[in-house]
């Protein structure tokens, strides 16, 4: 990095958050943002390649998509961190990166997450030593909502556009939406592509029954809000007809996260501690469904995810108690489109067969 320029700085890719932390980083802390490509089966072949067997696939998936970011030009690698494992994936990956023979700058966030705010100040300070601190909150607070939209939007989306009339018009307003977020400097122009997309949704005709068919969709953190990662699965299903709800979204589990106490108070029966980053949330969103009288349940997760994989028996037990079926995913380097269509197709003509029975 030469001095006096901004530093070019690129983190793993993530779903399409990507335009918040973008925003964050060039709005708040002036930096030149590298946006992560697209993930793609070369990305995850390259971070396979160089990864332990034993690691979860998003730790692969993190890992292609960092040298993808470096292959792009980056000069500055972000990693994020989180309470499972995914807290010892920055020190690994970053050796992996330099034994390749990769040379960057390297900000692990888990480093610096010890509550303490001069900690915080640091790692700002490692982006850019002259940041303001006015600037960069204004911005996070934008990019916070830039994620609330993104996530309110995504939601109407699979709710509906197994239902439109003519296909295609869904999927081409969010991409526009999606287009707008990723070129937006301002939060004026954040307001302006939430709006435009809410006004084009409510012009694109549905058809939709009274009573649809419902599945309601919990999962870990990283695979069951990345496309890419589990093979579109919300995409294919609603193809199918059917309106899909996930609460596991960024602005559920980190900006208005009601705390594990909470949530615990109505899962005691099935689990006293919280087992994971995700595994309170996800049993109390499963029991959520299922009590609403959803048709089906989806638990969706990477291949060698030990908190995810103790959640199953609690949703098992959600789903004998209740009588609703439940499609266990899970999802590794391997997974393909036409085993995951198999199950999808068995998958729902179940919970179309149960809805005829029960009516
Ligand atoms: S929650 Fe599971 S899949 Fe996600 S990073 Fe942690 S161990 Fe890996």
């Amino acid at each position: 990095m030469k001095e006096n320029e901004p530093r070019k700085i690129a983190f793993p890719r993530y779903a399409e958050y990507n335009c918040a932390i973008k925003y964050i980083l060039e709005q708040g802390l002036g930096a030149k943002c590298i946006v992560p490509p697209k993930l793609t089966r070369r990305t995850l072949e390259l971070g396979a390649r160089y990864s332990p067997d034993y690691a979860c696939t998003p730790f692969k998936t993190l890992l292609g998509s960092m040298i993808e970011c470096l292959e792009a030009g980056a000069d500055t690698l972000m990693m994020v961190y989180g309470l499972c494992k995914l807290g010892y994936y920055g020190e690994l990956e970053e050796q992996i990166l330099r034994d390749l023979g990769y040379e960057f700058d390297f900000l692990n966030l888990a480093v610096y997450d010890t509550g303490k705010k001069r900690d915080f100040l640091k790692a700002a300070k490692f982006v850019n030593p002259r940041f303001s601190i006015r600037k960069l909150a204004l911005a996070a607070m934008d990019a916070f909502r830039m994620a609330e939209y993104l996530d309110e939007v995504t939601g109407e989306l699979y709710q509906n556009c197994g239902f439109q009339v003519r296909p295609g018009g869904y999927e081409a307003a969010y991409q526009t939406f999606l287009n707008a977020l990723y070129a937006a400097d301002t939060k004026a122009e954040i307001e302006v592509a939430h709006q435009a997309v809410k006004r084009a949704f409510l012009e694109i005709p549905i058809e939709k029954p009274v009573r649809p068919l419902r599945v309601g969709i919990v999962g870990e953190f990283y695979t069951a809000m990345d496309e890419f990662s589990n093979l579109e699965v919300e995409k294919k299903l609603s193809g199918m007809g059917v309106e899909i709800h996930r609460w596991m979204t960024v602005t559920n589990r980190m900006i208005h996260y009601p705390g594990e106490k909470n949530l615990n108070v109505k899962i005691r029966d099935l689990s006293q501690y919280e087992m994971g980053p995700t595994s309170t949330a996800n049993i109390w969103a499963a029991r959520q469904y299922a009590e609403r009288g959803f048709d089906g349940l989806m638990h969706i997760k990477s291949a060698n995810c030990t908190p995810e994989i103790d959640v199953m028996p609690a949703l098992q037990a959600i789903a004998q108690q209740n009588r609703i079926p439940i499609l266990f995913l899970t999802f590794d380097s391997q997974s393909s489109d036409t085993g995951l269509m198999t199950r999808l197709e068995a998958f729902y003509d179940m919970i179309q067969m149960r809805r005829k029975v029960i009516q």
